[in-house]
């Protein structure tokens, strides 16, 4: 794990000294943040680089983990993808199963936080157990579009919170509580995103048997259908009508993702006859997927729907040349023909990844650019000052005092 020092040469020591700033205001609290996976999918990435980071800079942040079985998580998925206007028939049976777990987390959670941040709407109903302390919604889902029926269901929890966090100005809605837009951001001294020697990039090439000469597109995600994997297939293959190329697919499952492995027999299904289509199932290995967007031609997020994307911001970091979908934060990340592609479609993804295959040069300027954009907007610093300023928002007028 980096110090905060080690950021220095990345974003400059004013902004350090800011952190460290901030930082002294808030001692003495405890930010307690709770999810419902240690591992798997952005919230549990960004958690595991943010909390070491605040408690080095003298901030007592801590990460504790619901608990949920199989039938809970089945509903909270089913939330998950009706939150983004997926079509789900959610009946009343979903809520008393949410609940009932919920009964049992607030039974069993001790939400001793100063300030108690909660990420995301499963363990959400743990505001019940609120008291003197301060408790925050953050919300990693594009809710603009949301499905009522669990949109209301949720409102009844979100109105006890002092406030809510939103990733993008877009999925912010009508509420009787602050909002806050904090846009996600990636780490770029982890072990997923820091510079590899070229010889890692090849073994790891060399692991999954795919070869260095001829072209790599790659889609790093969870084997989910929001992701869309089999348009990413789809888009593949139009491509290598024209241009002889490989793609990658590799994704692993997080542990409140039930739908995982169905996904993934599809996709297998789909890619079987072609052996220039690698489908890995990485267990998580973060190594590995750096390894894998480094050793890419173009990277491809071609999602149906999506929170912010931190595939889409490692992939920028590294320089690369990326596709991806207009949708959730990913037009935050991507000025189309600025900082990478944007598609709608199959056949759009497939003509953007032609356009980057055919022109290196205006691969590597968009490239470049992407990786400045992310410097300037998407790093674990920017959103660790956002954090800290919002926390000492919550006691505006109150015991500490408020920058
Ligand atoms: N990820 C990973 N291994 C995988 C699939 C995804 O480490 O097999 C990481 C990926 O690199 C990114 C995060 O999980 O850091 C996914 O975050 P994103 O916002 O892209 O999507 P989410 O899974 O939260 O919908």
């Amino acid at each position: 794990m980096a110090s905060i020092e080690e950021y220095i040469p990345i974003v400059g020591q004013s902004v350090i000294d800011d952190l460290r700033l901030l930082a002294e205001r808030l001692k003495g609290k405890i930010v307690q943040n709770i999810n419902s996976t240690p591992v798997g999918g952005g919230v549990a990435e960004i958690l595991n680089c943010m909390v070491p980071l605040l408690k080095e800079l003298g901030v007592d942040a801590r990460w504790d983990v619901i608990k949920g079985g199989e039938q809970f998580f089945d509903v909270t998925k089913k939330f998950h993808n009706a939150l983004h206007g997926r079509k789900e028939e959610i009946e009343d049976r979903d809520f008393d199963i949410f609940m009932e777990t919920s009964q049992k987390n607030i039974e069993e959670v001790n939400t001793y936080g100063d300030i108690v941040y909660i990420h995301d709407p499963q363990p959400i109903a743990l505001v019940r157990k609120k008291e003197n302390n301060k408790w925050i919604w953050r919300c990693h889902i594009d809710v603009s579009n949301p499905n009522q029926k669990v949109w209301t269901f949720l409102m009844s929890f979100i109105q006890h919170y002092d406030s809510t966090v939103f990733s993008a100005p877009s999925f912010s809605r009508k509420l009787p509580i602050r909002q806050f837009l904090i846009s996600p951001s990636i780490d770029p001294l982890s072990d997923k995103n820091k510079e590899l020697p070229q010889e890692t990039v090849d073994e790891v090439l060399r692991k999954y048997d795919i070869i260095k000469d001829k072209p790599i597109i790659t889609q790093i995600s969870r084997f989910d259908r929001l992701k869309d994997p089999l348009g990413v297939i789809a888009s593949y293959k139009l491509v290598k009508q024209y241009i002889d190329c490989q793609l990658i697919l590799a994704g692993g499952t997080a542990a409140d993702d039930p739908e995982g492995a169905k996904v993934f027999e599809e996709v297998q299904a789909e890619a079987k006859e072609d052996k220039d289509i690698h489908i890995l199932l990485l267990p998580q290995n973060d190594m590995e997927v750096n390894a894998l967007q480094r050793a890419s031609d173009v990277i491809v997020q071609k999602s149906l729907k999506e929170g912010f994307g931190l595939t889409v911001s490692e992939a920028l970091w590294k320089a690369k040349p990326v596709v991806a979908s207009n949708v959730g934060g990913i037009p935050l990340q991507i000025k189309h023909k600025y900082s990478g592609l944007l598609c709608h479609s199959p056949e759009g993804a497939s003509f953007a990844i032609k356009q980057f295959l055919n022109n290196p040069q205006y691969a590597k300027k968009l490239g470049e650019n992407a990786r400045e954009h992310i410097r300037n907007n998407f790093l674990i610093t920017r959103h660790l000052r956002d954090y800290m300023l919002l926390f000492l928002s919550l006691y505006r007028g109150e015991d500490i005092e408020y920058l």
